[in-house]
């Protein structure tokens, strides 16, 4: 036993994944497409879809933003999850990666609860509080410029309800977080964006060590 969070081997990944994973064929068949992709390291690992899947239904969501889209996988996941009457807005800028992830939606029969803006995700989120949107949403999920964290996050922490949870992916940065040595961009701006989660009273706080590093932050009431 141990009081700690395991480090997963390769063998122990497997048994996890072989006795959890319930991977729809939807979203096996968007990986599968996405495996071969040269920045396939951009798609989040199956397990954290799920995760996420499991987020957005035990806190009833029904309106969620993605920022980041990439291929779709993680948009997907989180579309498969909202009731039939729920909305996702899809913010990327990718032409190029979107039209595999809208190939995708409409395949899995869930392209009508996805509306992609294809605009710089700040000028779509602050075009969204501008049109009195404060409040009204109720999952997020950050997954795109490390650079850019921060100002998503503060636009998504006034666009989500009390309550409601952003999701952050990549806050563990394959280690570099912790390694002195690593003082790229990316990871200062992740490293300033987890100390501001640290010390930010307005959300509950979890740094999960699922994938890459899942921080979740919950809007207190
Ligand atoms: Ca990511």
């Amino acid at each position: 036993m141990s009081n700690r969070t395991l480090p997963l081997d390769d063998r122990l990944y497997a048994y996890l994944l072989g006795k959890s994973l319930r991977e729809p064929a939807v979203l096996a068949a968007l990986r599968a497409e996405t495996a071969s992709h040269p920045r396939v390291n951009m798609q989040i690992a199956p397990e954290q879809g799920q995760f996420m899947q499991m987020l957005v239904r035990l806190i009833g969501a029904r309106r969620a933003i993605e920022v980041g889209v990439f291929t779709g996988y993680s948009s997907l996941a989180v579309a498969l999850a909202l009731p039939e009457d729920g909305r996702l807005l899809a913010c990327d800028i990718s032409e190029e990666y979107t039209a595999i992830a809208r190939r995708h939606w409409k395949l899995a029969g869930v392209a009508h609860k996805i509306e992609l803006v294809l605009a710089p995700a700040l000028a779509t989120l602050d075009a969204r509080l501008a049109a009195g949107e404060a409040g009204r949403y109720d999952f997020a999920f950050i997954d795109a410029d490390k650079g850019g964290y921060r100002a998503y996050y503060e636009r998504l922490l006034a666009l989500i309800r009390p309550g409601g949870l952003i999701a952050v992916d990549n806050t563990l940065w394959s280690g570099a977080v912790a390694d002195p040595d690593a003082q790229d961009a990316d990871t200062l701006a992740i490293r300033d964006f987890n100390d501001h989660l640290l010390a930010d009273q307005r959300v509950d706080l979890s740094l999960v060590p699922i994938g890459d590093g899942l921080t979740l932050a919950r809007r207190r009431n």
